[in-house]
């Protein structure tokens, strides 16, 4: 018993001194980086090829109201529709799958939580690696990392 005791005694002492385990941050090609556009707009409907000018999303529900300045992960950049291509989808996406919702200023790397500004045009992203490291990122670029909360 006494030795099962000081068994016990080790392992406690062994897990208090151990750091808890943190996943490695993902790399810029994991998270679906993308340059910024020509025009150096941040991204949000308005710029992506997937609306409809009289504010749908093609791949969302056609009875959502989706405004210009929305935004969701599945993002593309190009040039919006002006009609209604009608494209024969059995099944729409969920918003809540997509992580639709208003982004007013659109979404880029210089608005974004995990970026540090190294100049006017580029920073460091700390929410991303590259070889153990903070990539170098455009500002306006963006990834689906993207996040306006404080950090
Ligand atoms: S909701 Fe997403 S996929 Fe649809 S237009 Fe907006 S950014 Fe593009
Ligand atoms: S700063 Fe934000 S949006 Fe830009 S690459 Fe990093 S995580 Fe993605």
């Amino acid at each position: 018993m006494v030795r099962q005791l000081e068994v016990l005694k080790d392992l406690d002492s062994i897990l208090e001194k151990e750091e808890p385990t943190k996943a490695p941050l993902p790399e810029k090609s994991q998270c679906l980086y993308v340059e910024p556009l020509p025009s150096g707009e941040r991204k949000n409907c308005k710029n992506c090829a997937l609306w409809v000018t009289s504010a749908r999303c093609l791949i969302h529900d056609p009875t959502l109201h989706i405004p210009k300045d929305w935004i969701c992960g599945y993002w593309v950049g190009g040039k919006p529709q002006d009609t209604d291509l009608k494209l024969d989808i059995k099944q729409y996406i969920s918003p809540s799958l997509t992580g639709l919702g208003p982004a007013p200023d659109g979404t880029a790397c210089d608005n974004c939580r995990w970026y540090e500004p190294t100049s006017e045009t580029q920073g460091k992203c700390h929410g991303l690696q590259e070889k153990g490291k903070p990539p170098t990122v455009d500002a306006r670029a963006c990834c689906s990392r993207w996040d306006q909360t404080k950090r």
